[in-house]
């Protein structure tokens, strides 16, 4: 699995739980079972996904009853999982919806409640800024659907390339546009400043490469590089007496060769 891949997870994992060693166990013992499939590796962080969702879900609420002075962690568990695939994977519409077994048009519509939901928590500063769009649309302004809307759609990367060009054009020659977008984008980075980061990410990330490796070998054992057979092989007590007594009379014979 790539560090990217790998990344990914424990930023979800650290989304469902508060504390960090939970999270990475949970990731851990998750991972070990996927590992032994024989998936593809696009398949093995969706499997991944899934299953640590489900686990926090069969575990309950009170498994981050301490972390709930975080207005992250009051949020319901399908909630972080999207927020976090969002923010921090940046997973598509489509690939969360198959994860979470919702329908991919429902996805941009649970994160823009969620989104929202952020800006009425006592304590956090949102600029007092409520993301609105307008009705006041020239002709070829993109519809503003309140609960889903474009600008929404445009930070989250959705929109195909061409379409994306498009739509920086337009909000750079249209102010009704602009002012939409930045209203929204000040909405997405403040929700951004909510999410939780793990420390440590490279330390983790070679830990549970470690353990993925080393579940693959014993399921592909054949699959071992020759240097890592090498080094088992000459690991072994009886293959290093052998090769030290095959040193002793090498010199012997050298030595005894040059004496002649
Ligand atoms: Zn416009």
């Amino acid at each position: 699995m790539q560090a990217d891949d790998l990344k990914s997870l424990i930023c979800i994992a650290h989304s469902l739980w508060a504390d960090s060693a939970e999270a990475i166990s949970s990731l851990a013992e998750v991972l070990s079972v996927v590992a032994t499939g024989d998936f593809p590796t696009e398949i093995e962080v969706e499997k991944t996904a899934k299953a640590l969702y489900f686990r926090i879900l069969h575990q309950g609420t009170s498994i981050n009853a301490q972390s709930i002075s975080q207005p992250f962690f009051r949020l319901t568990v399908e909630q972080r999982f999207i927020l976090s695939s969002l923010h921090l994977a940046r997973w598509s519409y489509v690939r969360i919806g198959r994860i979470l077994d919702i329908e991919e048009r429902l996805i941009p519509e649970i994160a823009w409640t969620t989104r929202l939901s952020l800006t009425l928590v006592p304590g956090v500063d949102f600029n007092s800024v409520h993301p609105t769009g307008t009705h006041h649309l020239a002709v070829n302004c993109p519809e503003y659907q309140k609960e889903n809307p474009w600008t929404q759609k445009f930070l989250d990367d959705e929109f195909p390339k061409n379409q994306k060009i498009f739509l920086q054009n337009h909000s750079i020659s249209c102010k009704t546009c602009q002012e939409s977008l930045t209203r929204c984008r000040t909405l997405y980075y403040s929700v951004d400043g909510l999410l939780p980061r793990p420390e440590n990410t490279e330390e983790k990330i070679k830990l549970l490469n470690h353990i993925y490796l080393k579940i693959q070998k014993l399921q592909h054992p054949l699959q071992q590089s020759f240097l890592d057979s090498l080094r088992i092989f000459s690991e072994r007590p009886k293959i290093r007496w052998i090769f030290a007594l095959s040193c002793i009379f090498f010199v012997y014979f050298v030595r005894k060769n040059k004496g002649m």
